[in-house]
């Protein structure tokens, strides 16, 4: 028997159409290329949304055409999500950052028609333009005063191009398994891969994203996504603020730029932000170096890939800004774990081991871990395994795929291998292929890492498995100074005793200039491991 319930869809155009009806006074503000503060609301956003509908119907747009966006964070790339989602359309957000040969694959494979792109990125589309067949014009995101010159065939002003439509659009009806979004992992092995996002899965990644244990956004909050709308939709901050009709607040081209981040936070009383590990880095080095504080921050959550204790610590104890550890990935939309406020009164060292945790499953998303034969492994928090997730937000096929992503018995393998505990939190122990094996026995890069990190004269670590003679493989860490210290690598590596098992001290410490970093501000193992090849352990060099 069936439930007798409305069969109402669940689409993007409906939280667009609850923010127009709710709040259509809430506040968007905005760091752009040509404005330093741009300002106005859900209402002029929605109207805008609109006549970038009207216009991509009148340039022939048809259902389930791609729209690709190079551009940062802004209210022209939210209007694009919206006028293009709402309207049948696919956004396709692309990473600026990636390498050019990855866009123009990107590009040809999602079959782009149209090509949104902020103003400095002319010149990498100008160099790319020939290989880029499926695009039929380039709309660059500024104004008449804005155009730069351009040799880009077709290429046309976003203000001009809205400028003459209506602010009202006929939104279709969808269905709620309509394609709405699209991003591509960043394709560490082979060719990047397309995730097509559902406006169902959307919706339902927004309930889950606005849950109290999770980001528990009010509307009363102002919100600052400094995770980009090019990677995972800004972890679907612009369609969660809107569904409660807080206030955006928006970076722009200066994501890494402490000094713009903490003016946003101060001046629009920014109460939540999220990011990758990186960015608060660069934000907390401001703050040192300036003595600045920001009152009214109140959590941020960090995710992407592991945060440093460092990190959290520096938040809370000079700043008091909870910082919220999150886990997920682009094919899961991509909320997996968060990890609440710990209780008040579990003491330091147990609290601390809890927040590096990565944070139980969000409800939306079924976790295990399995061995090497696929059987499922005890949620003990000791037993390692890859670890897998169903759910309605997680992708079941690529785009353009012939076959399924999932295993046999329809589980989706994330590629990480973690623990889970008997509460549920999660512990990433590292990815597949960063796993350290020594004497047969697991080592967690980054919990090794984590320990690195925690001492004041190291600014970023990496560790790597290095092939040995008698382990098969051991550990080595890599770090890069903070900014005039001069780390001695024995004293790196006597810090780490009595933090860790010993068996699992890394055998090397190497001081490096830099790290090399992944297009989404990750650091690059498989890059770093090219790069240390040739390396020898010392009793293994000729003397
Ligand atoms: P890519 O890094 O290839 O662009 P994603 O952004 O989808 O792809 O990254 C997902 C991966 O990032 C996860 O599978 C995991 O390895 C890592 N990751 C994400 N969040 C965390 C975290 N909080 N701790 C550790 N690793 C994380």
């Amino acid at each position: 028997m069936n439930g007798l319930m409305m069969p109402s869809q669940l689409t993007l155009t409906a939280v667009m159409r609850h923010a127009q009806a709710n709040f259509p006074g809430s506040e968007i503000v905005s760091f752009t290329a040509d404005n330093p503060t741009h300002r106005y609301t859900y209402a002029d956003a929605f109207a805008r949304s609109a006549q970038l509908a009207n216009a991509l119907q009148a340039l022939g747009a048809r259902p389930g055409d791609r729209v690709g966006t190079l551009a940062w964070n802004d209210y022209r790339h939210f209007e694009l999500y919206y006028g293009t989602s709402c309207s049948g359309l696919v956004c396709h957000t692309i990473n600026p950052r990636l390498f050019p040969e990855q866009i123009a694959y990107i590009v040809g494979h999602a079959e782009d028609r149209w090509l949104f792109i902020d103003p400095m990125f002319v010149p990498l589309l100008e160099a790319l333009a020939p290989k880029l067949s499926s695009v039929e014009g380039f709309v660059v995101l500024t104004d008449r005063a804005h155009m730069p010159d351009s040799t880009l065939p077709n290429l046309v002003c976003y203000e001009e191009l809205l400028e003459s439509q209506p602010t009202g659009f006929d939104w279709p009806s969808l269905d709620e398994n309509t394609a709405a979004a699209l991003c591509y992992t960043s394709g560490t092995t082979g060719n990047p891969k397309g995730v097509l996002y559902s406006h169902r899965a959307m919706v339902l990644h927004t309930y889950g994203v606005l849950m109290p244990d999770v980001f528990a956004l009010k509307g009363s909050e102002a919100v600052l996504p400094v995770v980009p709308m090019f990677h995972v939709n800004a972890w679907s901050i612009p369609y969660a603020v809107p569904a409660v009709g807080a206030k955006l607040v928006f970076p722009g081209p200066k994501m890494a730029c402490g000094e713009t981040l903490s003016r946003l936070i101060r001046e629009e009383g920014v109460t939540i932000a999220a990011g990758v590990p990186t960015v608060w880095l660069a934000l907390l080095k401001y703050l040192r170096e300036t003595d600045s504080t920001l009152p009214s921050l109140n959590r941020v959550v960090v995710g992407g890939s592991a945060c440093p204790w460092s990190i959290m610590e520096e938040f809370e104890q000079q700043h008091g800004v909870y910082t919220h550890h999150a886990w997920g990935m682009t094919e899961m939309s991509p909320l997996g774990t968060y990890n609440p406020r710990v209780p008040e009164d579990l003491p330091g060292d147990q609290a601390k081991a809890l927040r590096l945790k990565q944070g139980p499953a969000a409800f939306g998303v079924e976790m295990r871990i399995v061995d090497e034969q696929g059987q499922p492994q005890p949620h003990d928090g000791i037993a390692f395994g890859a670890l897998q997730v169903r759910g309605p937000w997680i992708c079941e096929r690529y785009y353009r795929a012939a076959e399924s992503a999932l295993t046999d018995d329809g589980w989706f393998d994330t590629g990480d291998v973690a623990t889970i505990d008997p509460r549920g939190y999660l512990g990433i122990t590292d990815r597949t292929k960063d796993v350290i094996k020594s004497g047969g026995e697991w080592i967690s890069s980054i919990e090794l890492e984590n320990c690195a990190m925690a001492l004041d004269e190291v600014a970023e670590a990496a560790v790597i498995g290095i092939s040995h003679e008698k382990w098969a493989e051991r550990p080595l860490l890599v770090i890069v100074p903070a900014p005039g210290a001069e780390p001695d690598p024995q004293k790196v590596l006597a810090a780490f005793e009595g933090n860790v098992a010993k068996w699992w001290i890394p055998d090397d410490c190497v001081v490096a200039e830099e790290l090399p970093h992944t297009a989404t501000g990750k650091i690059s193992k498989k890059d770093l491991r090219e790069q240390f090849a040739n390396y020898r352990w010392p009793e293994e060099q000729p003397a």
